[in-house]
Formats: structure tokens, C-alpha cells, sequence
């Protein structure tokens, strides 16, 4: 039989309650931003898509250290299957890659190695919720967490993101959150900090602060997962000073569980190698060795066990001081660049008069408007290719240069007054 829906026919396949596009509207906008360069040059195109960190040139940017570790694995370390969970050596290589140097007073550390950041993401919507449930995110967030929810029967529902003065907007999250606790007795809360795709907000202390005060009224026969995606942790600022908020999740109560979805993606420059893990901060030991077999069973029934290559790297970097040395020193410097490209965008979009998101860190910038999709038409005839969200326009900023940041601006206000103009 034949189903049609949003324009899509489903012949052989069930659609089972999923919005599926013909294709993925960021891969869409960048196929016609590479088919541009191939007719006007680069130097005459901004690819502002691209989720990943790329030079000046548009090539990508791999830390040499990270790439030297990967060469000199052995076909063993890579080709090997993995433990389900993780090598012992990775999982612990992992927790220090996302603490540092925080040490935990009271939590039950655990981590269980996924592909990437995502797999991370998927195991704590399967475990911690229940099929039907409403998870809760700002409203402001990387579109792939409903992919991911809608994949196994669940959906989001947002709060927003900033109040009226561009702050955290904790009462929204208190309201969002009791209404959802009303109705269920298990809520997962996704905050996506430091340096948030698609805003580049990282929740202040003051902000995390009044979060943990509100959890701490939690009804004590409700149970919350508090999912603290930190994929862009390494490219907001200083990474010890961005890793400051990490006592505020033992300040939490036993019915409230903060899990982080550490990507090894961004941070060690490895997005192919699919490498990531989650890590528990438990109240008790029973709860931490619940997320580990829990984890690694809904592992086993997803992916198996996860690329071996990644973790390897990972373990190596962690058992040699120099070698780790080398990739924070590297780290820092393509983080210097990033922020760099961003101070531009900031500083030339004051000047020029565009109104932005509060930006902190990492990758994007967002730029708030009434009609996103024609706005990003409109700069896509200049050469101009950036993603049309919901509410706004999101540059990627990793993947232009800072003259290019500079010169932008400017460019997306118009559009904006034009499209506007255009109604
Ligand atoms: N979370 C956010 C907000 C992201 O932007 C990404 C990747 O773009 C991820 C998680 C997952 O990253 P990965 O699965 O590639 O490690």
C-alpha cells in the first residue's frame, strides 16, 4: 500500500510516526553551496554549514598529534572488536578528557564508551524514558535530538532558552519541567552547554546555580536525567575554567541523575571515528553500576560494541604526559582561530546593527528572524549559504574564515530587511 505524507511517498518502508525528508536540509544547502564553488571559485562562496572545524581554505583541520596517534596503532588496536562498554583503558582516559581536574566528593563516576556524542544522546532517551514520553530541551537546539527521540517513539518538547533580557530562562525550564512531571514520573532534561549548537551559550554558575536549586524540588517520587551534552566543552574558553559548573551535579538529589555526552569528535578532532562516551555522576553506587549494565545491554541491541580505533588513540594520548601536552597546546591554537572568527562576526554584526543570540563559544552563531527559509534563500543567490532554523539563521562559523566572518554581517542584515521588506 501506498502512504502519502509532507509529499512523501512510503512504499516498501512504514513511516511509524517519523517526519522523514527526502534529504537532510544541511546537507541539502551544502551540496548547492559545493556546487557554487565549483562554478564561481571558493574565494567567491561562504560555506557557513559545516559542523566541523576547517581552515581557512575549507580543508579540515585534524590536531597532527591526534593523527600521528592514529597512525601508529597497531592492526590489532584498530581491527579488533572493542568490549561492549569500552577498553578499561578508554573508559578511564575518558572520564579525565571530560573532568580534568575536577574530583568528585560525592558522585559514582562511571563511563561507557558510544559512537560519538549521539550514541551517548540515544542510550540515556532509551533507558531513562519510556516509549510515549515527552523529553524536555531549550528551544533553541541541535535538530537531531528529535531524530534521535522519534527514532524509539519518543518526541521533545521545548522551553525557552532566553528570557526577555537574554538570560537563562530557569523559570521556563521550572515550568516546562513540573508540567511534564505532572504527567509522568520519569523526565530526561537535555541542556546542551558550554557553547551550544546552534547559539554558542554556555550556562553561567549563576545559571547552573538556580538549575540545581529547582531540581533539589523535584518530588522525591519522580525521577529525573539530566543530560548534559558537552560536545563543544573544548571549544568555548579555557577548559579548566569551562569545566568550573561540574560541582553543581553533586549538588543534585538522589531521584536526580546528570549523565554528560562527551564527543570525542570535536574535542580530539576524530568526528569519522565515531568515538564518544557517557558518563553518570550517581548518587550511590547501585545507581552507577545500574547505568553501566543498563548502557552497555541497550549498546549491545543498538551498534554492538563501539569502534575500537578512537578509544585506542584516546588511551594512548592519556598514558604519555608529552603526547597529551602536545594536543591540548594544539587544541588551544585552533581554538584561539575559532574565537577569533568569532569576535569578528560579533564585533562587525554590533557595528553593522545585527541582533544576535548571546554568544559564548564554539561553533555557531545564531541570528534570530521572522522567515529564516527566505532569508537564507535570499543569501544563498549571493553566495552566502547558511542553515535556516526555525527561528533564525545559524552560521557556522568553524567553517569560514575570519575575513569571511567579517565581511558577512552586514550582508545577512540585509537579507533579513529584505525579506522582510518583501511580505
Ligand atoms: N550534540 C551536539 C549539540 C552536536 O552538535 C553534535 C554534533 O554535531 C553532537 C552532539 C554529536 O556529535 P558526535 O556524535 O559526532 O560525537
Amino acid at each position: 500500500m501506498t502512504k502519502k505524507t509532507n509529499d512523501i511517498k512510503y512504499i516498501m518502508s512504514q513511516q511509524n510516526g517519523r517526519r522523514i525528508t527526502k534529504e537532510d536540509v544541511i546537507f541539502g544547502i551544502n551540496k548547492r553551496a559545493g556546487e557554487m564553488i565549483k562554478e564561481k571559485g571558493a574565494e567567491n562562496v561562504v560555506n557557513g554549514t559545516i559542523g566541523a572545524l576547517l581552515d581557512d581554505d575549507g580543508e579540515l583541520m585534524v590536531l597532527s598529534s591526534v593523527d600521528g596517534a592514529f597512525r601508529s596503532l597497531s592492526p590489532k588496536e584498530y581491527a579488533a572488536y572493542a568490549p561492549i562498554g569500552g577498553t578499561p583503558e578508554f573508559r578511564s582516559a575518558a572520564i579525565r578528557a571530560a573532568l580534568k581536574g575536577f574530583k568528585p566528593k560525592t558522585a559514582r563516576i562511571r563511563a561507557v564508551s558510544t559512537p560519538g556524542g549521539t550514541g551517548s544522546l540515544r542510550n540515556v532517551i532509551v533507558n531513562y524514558s519510556c516509549p510515549g514520553d515527552k523529553l524536555l530541551t531549550t528551544d533553541w537546539h541541535w535538530s537531531p535530538y528529535n531524530t534521535i527521540a522519534e527514532e524509539h517513539g519518543r518526541s521533545f518538547t521545548t522551553f525557552k532558552l532566553f528570557d526577555e533580557a537574554k538570560k537563562f530562562n530557569v523559570e521556563a525550564l521550572k515550568s516546562k519541567a513540573n508540567e511534564l512531571l505532572e504527567k509522568q514520573n520519569q523526565l530526561i532534561i537535555f541542556i546542551n552547554t558550554p557553547a551550544q549548537n546552534p547559539t554558542g551559550y554556555s550556562l553561567t554558575n549563576e545559571d547552573w546555580e538556580k538549575t540545581v536549586e529547582y531540581l533539589n524540588t523535584v518530588p522525591a517520587d519522580k525521577k529525573v536525567t539530566l543530560l548534559v551534552d558537552t560536545a563543544y566543552i573544548d571549544f568555548a574558553g579555557d577548559e579548566d575554567e569551562y569545566r568550573s559548573f561540574l560541582p553543581y551535579l553533586e549538588q543534585v538529589p538522589p531521584n536526580v541523575l546528570p549523565v554528560l555526552a562527551f564527543s570525542m569528535s570535536k574535542t580530539f578532532t576524530l568526528y569519522g571515528l565515531r568515538c564518544g562516551a557517557m558518563i553518570c555522576f550517581a548518587a550511590s553506587e547501585a545507581v552507577a553500576d545500574e547505568f553501566v549494565s543498563v548502557c552497555e545491554y541497550s549498546s549491545r541491541g543498538a551498534w554492538s560494541n563501539s569502534p575500537r580505533a578512537g578509544q585506542e588513540i584516546i588511551a594512548r594520548i592519556f598514558a604519555d604526559p608529552r603526547l597529551l601536552e602536545k594536543v591540548t597546546e594544539e587544541r588551544k591554537e585552533i581554538r584561539d582561530m575559532l574565537l577569533a572568527r568569532a569576535k569578528a562576526f560579533e564585533d562587525e554584526a554590533k557595528r553593522a546593527g545585527l541582533n544576535i543570540l548571546p554568544f559564548d563559544g564554539g561553533f555557531f552563531i545564531s541570528v534570530p528572524c521572522k522567515d529564516p527559509v527566505a532569508a537564507g534563500r535570499e543569501l544563498e543567490k549571493e553566495g552566502i549559504f547558511i542553515v535556516p532554523l526555525a527561528m533564525g539563521l545559524r552560521v557556522s562559523i568553524a567553517s569560514i574564515s575570519e575575513e569571511k566572518c567579517k565581511m558577512i554581517p552586514e550582508r545577512i542584515l540585509a537579507a533579513i530587511t529584505k525579506t522582510r521588506e518583501d511580505k
